[in-house]
């Protein structure tokens, strides 16, 4: 069976981004390009076609929807040429026996759920907006709520095409060149430009979710509850409040979700919802402390008042940001940056209170604070999770951020700890090498691949030392 998707095309692809009908070699304006934080901005050339084949050639760097936080889809200098996906977004083949699924690297994952959810397929793994690409979901290896169980995206990915450096087209698998497959999942696009993904998709009983949710009085409660849970659980996450420097801090609420089964779901299909918008710029002072603490303080009221299990929409259980459209505006032109690691919890959570002790001593602004388990290290090379636990933590940038972030990044360290790429914007070469046991063998890979160090973005002159 083959399918074309182009008709679905992400929406929000297209009001963000100019014209699709440049051609490929088309000389393109400088723009100012950033991640979803809206930092750091960068002056650069994004070429857009759907022909994937024929922009990657030569360019430094692909592109998805921009929803990495930091640095990582950015040109490193001025002069360097993205290749954009978004346009490379057709389903090329889809085999209902076997799941295997293969599309161009710019199919977007929200415009793949509308094809899918109606014929009772989803992809295995999520991450916590549907606003990404094929590609990007490989370049960043992501998790999502279901990590414990199912690993990441990469662990579900037969086959890629990829674009390397010295512009052959390549195949990779676990058996074809298998090591620049495991270093191009997670391997933040420096790898090679990926063309096409092969992954296979998992079926689903109904379109529906079931949800309970477990009120968490304390940060410990909220801990203990989020390892608990994953061993009964194949979909967990939690939201905690880290605005309220007390002894309150950390106290949270507990997700637990599976799907569905048909006789429990409603009958109708989820209705695909269209994002709220929010008016383009809000003043760099909006989102103040006392308002998220407010905020936070009636979530955990209301939450604690509904009744604690319940089927509920699909898109509100995975992509509860993704309501309102564009809502990095809120932190103002200054932006934010998502501060995202790791910890193990073998040895307890002494490594975690110290997170947090951080965090108050500094009176960090923390207002969105999502905690998860994560599972076994998969086979991507640079991939972000392995057991413990994760926090996402969302700050306004400010003069202090860099202080703050080599301040969590030194607990991280001592913890065993790592920190997530794809939303990273300030960590130094130095700590990243500290955290990366696994650096060196990718390097050695991807310098096997590109001798001349062609691929490079920002976050790689900020964090291998590439030459910019
Ligand atoms: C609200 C929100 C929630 C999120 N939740 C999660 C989560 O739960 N789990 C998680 O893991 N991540 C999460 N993310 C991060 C997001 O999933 C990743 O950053 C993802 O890579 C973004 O995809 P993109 O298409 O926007 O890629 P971009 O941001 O455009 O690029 C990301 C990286 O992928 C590379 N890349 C993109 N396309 C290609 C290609 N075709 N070939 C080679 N390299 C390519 C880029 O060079 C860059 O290094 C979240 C992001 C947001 C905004």
């Amino acid at each position: 069976m083959t399918a074309r998707v182009t008709s679905i095309r992400d929406r929000q692809a297209e009001t963000q981004r100019e014209p699709a009908t440049a051609p490929a070699t088309a000389e393109v304006p400088l723009s100012e390009l950033s991640g979803w934080g809206r930092y750091p901005v960068a002056r650069g050339r994004e070429r857009r076609s759907a022909d994937l084949a024929a922009i990657t050639d030569g360019a430094a760097l692909s592109r998805g929807l921009g929803r990495s936080y930091g640095d990582a889809s950015l040109p490193a200098v001025e002069r360097d040429v993205l290749a954009g996906s978004v346009l490379a977004d057709r389903l090329l083949h889809f085999d209902p026996a076997t799941g295997i699924l293969r599309a161009e690297a710019g199919l977007s994952l929200r415009a793949l759920k509308q094809w899918s959810m109606p014929r009772g397929w989803f992809t295995p793994v999520t991450p916590g907006t549907q606003f990404v690409t094929l590609g990007g979901m490989v370049a960043a290896d992501v998790h999502g709520k279901m990590h414990h169980v199912d690993g990441c995206f990469g662990e579900h990915v037969t086959r890629l095409l990829l674009r390397v450096a010295d512009g052959r087209v390549v195949e990779c698998s676990d058996t074809q060149e298998p090591e620049l497959f495991r270093a191009t999942l997670g391997g933040m696009g420096l790898t090679g430009h990926i063309l096409e993904v092969e992954f296979r998709m998992r079926r689903i009983p109904s379109p529906w979710i079931w949800q309970e949710t477990e009120v968490c009085p304390t940060f410990d409660a909220l801990l203990d509850a989020v390892r608990a849970a994953s061993t009964k659980w194949p979909l967990t996450v939690s939201w905690a409040d880290f605005l309220d420097f007390g002894p309150r801090m950390g106290r949270g609420l507990l997700n637990k979700g599976r799907w569905a089964e048909p006789s429990e779901a409603p009958p109708r299909l989820p209705r695909f919802r269209e994002p709220v918008p929010v008016p383009p710029v809000f003043p760099d002072w909006f989102l103040q402390p006392w308002m998220g603490r407010l905020f936070n303080r009636f979530v955990y009221a209301a939450m604690s008042a509904r009744p604690p299990h319940g089927i509920v929409h699909p898109e509100s259980f995975f992509y509860p940001l993704d309501i309102v459209r564009d809502w990095n505006r809120l932190y103002g032109r200054r932006g934010f940056t998502q501060y995202q690691c790791l910890l193990p919890t073998t040895d307890g959570y002494a490594a975690h209170h110290r997170l947090l002790d951080v965090l108050r001593r500094w009176r960090a602004p923390s207002f969105v604070v999502v905690i998860k388990d994560c599972g076994a290290e998969g086979k991507g090379m640079l991939s972000f999770p392995k057991p413990g636990i994760s926090y996402a933590i969302d700050m306004p940038v400010s003069a202090q951020t860099q202080a703050l972030v080599d301040a969590l990044n030194e607990v991280v360290i001592a913890g065993g700890g790592r920190v997530y790429l794809a939303k990273d914007a300030f960590t130094r070469a130095e700590d990243f090498r500290r955290m990366e046991p696994r650096l060196e063998a990718w390097q050695r890979v991807r310098r096997q691949w590109d001798p001349h160090g062609t691929l490079r973005s920002a976050q790689s002159v900020r964090v291998f030392g590439d030459t910019p």
